[in-house]
Order: C-alpha cells, then structure tokens, then sequence
C-alpha cells in the first residue's frame, strides 16, 4: 500500500504542524523545509547476458547547515525523486534530534535487487558512487551515504572501494561512507544500531509510567506482545532485542504474508527459514498464516513495529488497527493523516525520525572513528582494566574480603569498542527520548510534532547564529 500524498509533502505536513509551536520566522522555517538539491542521474548496466539497461538513481541533499550531510543509499523499485528528498528532510530532523552534527542527505538506485546477481549489484554500486564522486555528492566532509533498505555492508564496502580508487589523496578516505565491514573501517556494533536503537527507544516507553498510564498497560516489556513488519536488519534486530528482553513476537510479516504464534515466534528459526526459503510462509514454529503482509499490521498486540517499507498505515487501514504503541522503525510508515487519527484515538506512536535514529547515531561514531584512525577503547581498555583492579584489591586489603575471579573479571573488564559504541548509544536514545516526550508533555501535543520541534529549533539556531538571518 503506497501513500497517495507525496512522501515529501507528507514530511512537511508534520513539519508544519510542530512549525506553529515555535516563533522562528516564516522564512527561517522556509529555508529549514526545503530540499537544498537533488541530482537524478541515469547510468547504463550491462547484464551478464550482455544486454544494456539504463538505471535511475538519485541523491538528495536536503539540508547542509551542517556538513557533512548524512543518510543511507537505498535500493529499491520505489526509489524515486519525491523519496529520497522526503527521507532526506527526515535525516535533517533526526540528525538534530540525536544531536549529530550532520546534514541530511538521502539516496536511491531503482531497482528490485532480487532481479540481479550479484556482480550487477556490484557494478551498479560502483557505478552510482563513480557518479557521486563526479558531482562532489560524496566524501568525508561533504556527504556521507549508509545502508538502507536494499543494502548493507557489502554495498558499503564497494562504495568505499570506488571513493578510496578515484580519490586516493583523501587522508580520510574511509570516512566516505558508514556501515562499512570491520576490515573497512566499520565499527564494532553499527550493524546492529538501528535495531539496538529501536529496542532502548521502545524500552524507555515501557518504563514511562505516564506514557502507560494513558495507554492502560503495565510497565515492562516482559511479556508484552510485538507485531514485526520486516525482518530484514532493522527489524531482525529490533525482534532479536526485544525477544531478549522478554517481549513475545506473536507475528512476523514479510514480503510473502505474515506467520502467528500466540507463545512468541523463535526469531533466529524465522530468519535462517526467510534465507533459505526467501519467506516467512511455512515456518514450522508457526501456528498461524496471514495471506499479506498488510494484515499482520491489524493484529490486536502490545506494540506493532513497521520495519520495512513507508506508507504502510495511511487512511485506509489505519481505522483497523489496534495496537495501542507503533514503534515507527522504518521511515515514514505512517502517513501524517494516519497519524493524527492515531493520535486521536490516543494510540502512542513512537515517530520515526526518533526511533531509527540508532543508525545514524552508531554512523558518527563510524566516521569519527575514520577521522581519528584509532579504534574505539585502543588507548584507554588496558588502562582501565588495571585501574579497577587497583581499586579491587584495596578494598581486599582494607575489607580482607576476597572477590571471586569471575566478579573481578566482570568489575575489572575495560571497555572495548563495542560496549563504547553501545553504551553511547543507548544514553542518546534515552536522552532523546525524554527531550521530546517532556517537549510533548509541556505542549500538549503528539511526539511526532514535540520531536519535529525539537529538530526544528536545533536547525534553527544553527543558521540564526551564523547571521543569515539577522
Ligand atoms: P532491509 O532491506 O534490510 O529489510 C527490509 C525487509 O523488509 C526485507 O526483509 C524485505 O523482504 C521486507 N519487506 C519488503 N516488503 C515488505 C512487505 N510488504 N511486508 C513485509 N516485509 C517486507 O532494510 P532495512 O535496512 O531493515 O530498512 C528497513 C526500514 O528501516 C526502511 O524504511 C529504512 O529506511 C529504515 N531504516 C534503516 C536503517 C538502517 O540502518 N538499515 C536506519 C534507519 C532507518
């Protein structure tokens, strides 16, 4: 189901509505709403049958108050002008909710990947970043891409190829792209971030008790029960987190239609069945079909997360739902109209440009870490490690109690780039989320409008300081 309105019209909908809860004049807000620029190029493919197809990608920059600019390449059939200019604006808000200091910037190549091997993926990778290398859409301090629907660290690590082969005098060089593979100069825990993020962002709601007083549910996500649209990297692990924590998936959705089991489904059996079956239909761990992926949005459950595709609770549908929380982990999965008549209804949507904010969070760590060439911990884990140590065995000697090796290995451990990357993550998160639910609080509005104002007078101090706008 796709949205009727444009996805950019869409975006700005909510933009003008947390728009009226500030005093930022109407040209300031003019210049934060719109997209900055927008290259559409076309490039041409050979097939491995040794046909030529012609490709549309596009990148959008949508706001460069702060540079680099930031946001994932996408690869998908719906990839157009008017999505990637909306995703783009989102980047914008969510860089500024999450407080990191970039641009936001989106991209897309459209093309169903199912329908290509592997080496045409590979040459529509390197093609498209020989392009953005060609207009200055790409480079560490211009405008750095990461993975989005339809591509991960393997698509990564050929745009960083392309960039470090065409560009090889740029020192930092690998900070081009983010969400690369370790050996490329990734960061321990990216790959897991938005998923991570989502999980602390959907946590911090279940221990608001405010929050759930509204809603009649009891604090804790033990036992609450999640509806899953997408298992692909966000909601793979968004469901892996939160089926950790104790939260039971009672449905997953997927391309093919959607699988039930009342007692939780086993995520990791549901994923390995998606890779060899290319689908969610016939999982023996199921005890229930749906016929499309639609209908697993309807489910009556605790928290219903759309991670795959945007446009997937508009008008249409949006009357059955019955889910009292929607985790948005993908972008724009609601349509604005949607979401005021949840908002109505007093469900609690946890807005996008909030919530998937943990993949962009553990990019800045990337890119600073491709900056500072050091791993994460490097100089500070042994220090660390024998610090506590110290501190252990004088309150041995002062105490004369002994700790057993196992808990002295716990207390004493130093951090590694893992746990630094986690632990930062989780603090922006919650602190994230506290910002905008007071924002909400005090202003008696939805979260969406509190986190768009919120974004919006971050931009907007940018350039008022600056004196662009005296
Ligand atoms: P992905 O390609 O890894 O996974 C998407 C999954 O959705 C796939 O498994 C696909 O088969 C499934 N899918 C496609 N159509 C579906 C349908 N109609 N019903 C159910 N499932 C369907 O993509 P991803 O990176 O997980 O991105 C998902 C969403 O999260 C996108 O909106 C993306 O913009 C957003 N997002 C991703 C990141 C990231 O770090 N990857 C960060 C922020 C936001």
């Amino acid at each position: 189901m796709r949205p009727t309105e444009r996805f950019f019209d869409q975006v700005n909908s909510s933009f003008d509505k947390a728009a009226v809860l500030t005093e930022h004049p109407v040209g300031l807000l003019d210049q934060i709403k719109q997209c900055n620029s927008v290259y559409h190029v076309t490039f041409p493919l050979e097939r491995d049958d040794g046909t030529i197809e012609v490709l549309h990608a596009w990148r959008a920059l949508h706001s460069s108050h702060k540079l680099p600019a930031k946001g994932g390449i996408r690869f998908a059939p719906t990839v157009s002008e008017d999505e990637v200019m909306a995703l783009a604006a989102l980047m914008t808000y969510k860089c500024a909710i999450v407080d990191v200091p970039f641009g936001g910037a989106k991209g897309g190549v459209q093309f169903d990947r199912t329908g290509y091997s592997l080496e045409e993926i590979e040459r529509i990778t390197r093609r498209f970043t020989f392009e953005l290398i060609n207009k200055n859409f790409i480079g560490p301090g211009v405008d750095v891409p990461a993975p989005d629907y339809g591509t991960g660290p393997q698509e990564m690590a050929w745009i960083v190829d392309t960039f470090m082969t065409m560009v090889p005098e740029e020192l930092h060089g690998a900070g081009c792209v983010t969400g690369k593979p370790l050996a490329q100069g990734g960061v321990r825990g990216r790959l897991e971030a938005t998923g991570r993020g989502v999980f602390f962002g959907i946590r911090e709601t279940l221990r608001d008790p405010d929050a759930l007083a509204a809603l009649g549910l009891e604090p804790g996500i033990d036992g609450k029960r999640v509806v899953i649209q997408g298992l692909g990297n966000v909601g793979y692990f968004t469901a892996k987190f939160l089926a950790e924590a104790g939260a039971r998936i009672i449905a997953i959705a997927e391309r093919d239609g959607a699988i039930t089991n009342d007692a939780g489904l086993d995520i990791e059996g549901v994923r390995e069945h998606l890779t060899e079956t290319g689908g969610v239909r016939g999982f023996p761990g199921a005890t229930g079909t749906l016929e499309t992926s639609a209908e697993a949005l309807e489910l009556e459950c605790d928290v219903l997360v759309p991670a795959a595709l945007e446009g997937v609770i508009t008008s249409d549908n949006v009357e059955r739902i019955r889910a009292p929380i929607i985790a948005e982990a993908a972008n724009g999965p609601l349509s604005a109209k949607a979401s005021d008549a949840l908002h109505e209804r007093g469900v609690l949507c946890l807005p996008d440009l909030f919530l998937n904010a943990g993949g962009v969070t553990a990019s800045y760590f990337e890119w600073l870490k491709n900056l500072a060439h050091v791993r994460f911990g490097r100089m500070e884990k042994r220090y660390q490690e024998s610090s506590h140590r110290r501190l252990l065995d004088a309150v041995t000697q002062a105490t004369g109690h002994r700790f057993p090796d196992a808990v002295v290995a716990e207390i004493a451990a130093g951090a590694d780039e893992e746990d630094l990357v986690n632990s930062g993550l989780e603090e922006t998160m919650i602190g994230a989320y506290h910002t905008i639910s007071e924002t909400a609080r005090s202003l008696g509005t939805d979260l969406r409008s509190a986190a768009f104002k919120t974004a919006i007078d971050k931009v907007a101090v940018v350039y008022t300081e600056r004196g662009i706008f005296p």
